[in-house]
């Protein structure tokens, strides 16, 4: 008995660990925000891993249809690529920290992980001239020291909503998924890089944004940045 109870503790505590640590709506490991609110008809469209060299053609395709978004970028990639960071900025999207170099942050020190978001937040602000006010973890991880880092960097934390699987999945596949979980206030997460890799094919996730825009606009929806969709007054 004592055996199975131990195990079903054991279970339990993975499960627990698991939750906090993957969840969008687990803040065991810090607060964090994974949608705004459910009273206007407002969704934002987030972007994970940039800026890299595909992002341009993104960037065209958010112009073309006069959405904003936000950027959730590694500092490596804005130093390997400032000029299409700077791009980003100028177009008019928000630009968060998404670490410096897109580690999993689990069983990593509380210091290891505060490093990675201040070398971010140090090459963002050099390279583009805005200090971001969100951040997201690499792979959606958090881990021990992921609050104190939250804290002293004065940085908000943002999961997501709905998670287009884009760096898998088809075009159809994808606009499937974030039709399936989009509703008033959600925060979309998408790529336009993967980690620090160069030229990585982003193309199922700019026709999935092509084709997304125009339907999620039939049904009511605005878009507007992360903070915006937080703050509706900024
Ligand atoms: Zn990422």
């Amino acid at each position: 008995m004592v055996g199975i109870a131990a195990g079903v503790t054991a279970t339990a505590a993975s499960a627990f660990l698991t939750y906090s640590v993957r969840a969008p709506s687990a803040a065991v490991f810090g607060a964090s925000v994974y949608r705004g609110g459910q009273e206007r008809r407002a969704v934002a469209l987030t972007f994970d891993d940039g800026p890299s060299e595909s992002t341009l053609s993104l960037l065209e395709e958010l112009a073309r249809q006069q959405v904003p978004a936000t950027f959730f970028q590694c500092g490596a990639n804005v130093e390997r690529l400032p000029a299409v960071a700077r791009e980003v900025r100028a177009a008019g999207h928000e630009i968060g920290n998404h670490s410096h170099t897109h580690p999993l942050f689990c069983f990593r020190s509380p210091w290891f992980i505060e490093t990675e978001f201040r070398r971010a937040q140090e090459a963002i602000l050099q390279v583009t001239g805005a200090a971001p006010s969100l951040l997201r973890a690499p792979f959606g991880a958090r881990w021990f020291g992921f609050r104190r880092a939250q804290r002293r960097l004065r940085l908000l934390g943002v999961m997501w909503t709905v998670i287009g699987y884009d760096w898998r999945l088809e075009a159809d596949s994808i606009v499937a998924r974030v039709l399936r979980g989009i509703s008033n206030g959600a925060i979309i997460c998408l790529h336009d890089g993967r980690g620090l890799r160069t030229n990585p094919d982003i193309r199922e996730t700019i026709e999935a944004v092509r084709r997304l825009i125009p339907r999620l606009r039939a049904c009511g929806y605005s878009f507007e940045t992360v903070s915006q969709l937080l703050c509706p007054t900024t």
